[in-house]
C-alpha cells in the first residue's frame, strides 16, 4: 500500500503502525492525534474545510482504497477499459454500417419490385383488353354459328341473308345480267333454288360462303 503519514506532524504509518490514520474530505491525511485536537472545531487543521474522515485500514471503502493503489494498476485497467470499449464502438459502426448496406439492399430490391408491379398492371390491362376482343370474337362466332343452325333447322335464311338475296334478284332482273355481284355469293342451294339456271365466267367456288 501507499506509504501514508499525517500531513499536520508528518508521523508514518510504518513507524506507529498502532496509530490510526484517516483521509478527510478534503484529501488530507490526519492521525489519530492530531485528528483529536480538531474534533472540537469539526474542521480541517490544515485547510478549515469541514472535517469528514473515514479511517484507512482494510475495510475502507474501494473508492477510498483506490487512492492509495498503485497509479500503474489503473493505468493497465484504463488500457482495458479504452481497448474494451473501442472494440464495442468499432462493433457498433460495423453493426451500424451492415444495416445502411441492408437498407440500401431492400431500398434496390423494393424499386426492382416496384417497376416489376408496374409492367404486371400493363400487361394485366393488355390482358384484360384481348380476353375482351376474345370473347367479342367467340359471341360473335357463336351467334353466328346459332344462325345458321336455326337457318338449317328451318330450311331458310337468315334475315340479312334474304334480304341480300332479295337485292341480289332485283338487281339480276332489273339489268338482265349474268355477272355476279361483287356483294353477294351464290352457294348450291342457291344454285337449286334459282328459277334460272345461270353460267358465269369466274370460278364460283371462289366466292362461295
Ligand atoms: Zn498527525
Ligand atoms: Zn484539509
Amino acid at each position: 500500500m501507499f506509504r501514508v503519514h499525517c500531513n499536520k506532524c508528518f508521523r508514518h504509518r510504518k513507524t506507529d503502525p498502532t496509530v490510526p490514520f484517516h483521509l478527510a474530505q478534503c484529501r488530507h491525511v490526519i492521525c489519530g492525534p492530531c485528528l483529536g485536537q480538531s474534533s472540537q472545531e469539526r474542521k480541517c487543521l490544515l485547510c478549515g474545510q469541514a472535517l469528514n474522515t473515514i479511517q484507512i485500514n482494510r475495510d475502507m471503502p474501494t473508492c477510498v482504497a483506490n487512492y492509495f493503489e498503485d497509479p500503474l494498476r489503473f493505468q493497465h485497467l484504463y488500457r482495458k477499459i479504452s481497448k474494451f470499449q473501442a472494440d464495442q464502438r468499432a462493433s457498433d459502426n460495423l453493426g451500424f454500417y451492415r444495416q445502411l448496406q441492408q437498407l440500401e439492399q431492400n431500398k434496390r430490391q423494393l424499386e426492382g419490385f416496384c417497376k416489376m408491379e408496374a409492367q404486371l398492371n400493363r400487361k394485366v390491362v393488355e390482358e384484360k383488353k384481348r380476353i375482351a376482343e376474345l370473347r367479342s370474337y367467340i359471341a360473335y362466332h357463336e351467334d353466328a354459328q346459332k344462325r345458321r343452325r336455326h337457318s338449317a333447322h328451318e330450311g331458310t335464311h337468315t334475315p340479312e341473308f334474304k334480304e341480300a338475296w332479295n337485292t341480289f334478284v332485283s338487281t339480276s332482273d332489273t339489268t338482265q345480267s349474268d355477272k355476279p355481284s361483287g356483294r353477294f355469293c351464290l352457294d348450291a342451294n342457291m344454285n337449286s333454288r334459282s328459277t334460272r339456271s345461270r353460267s358465269y365466267d369466274v370460278d364460283t367456288k371462289d366466292f362461295r360462303i
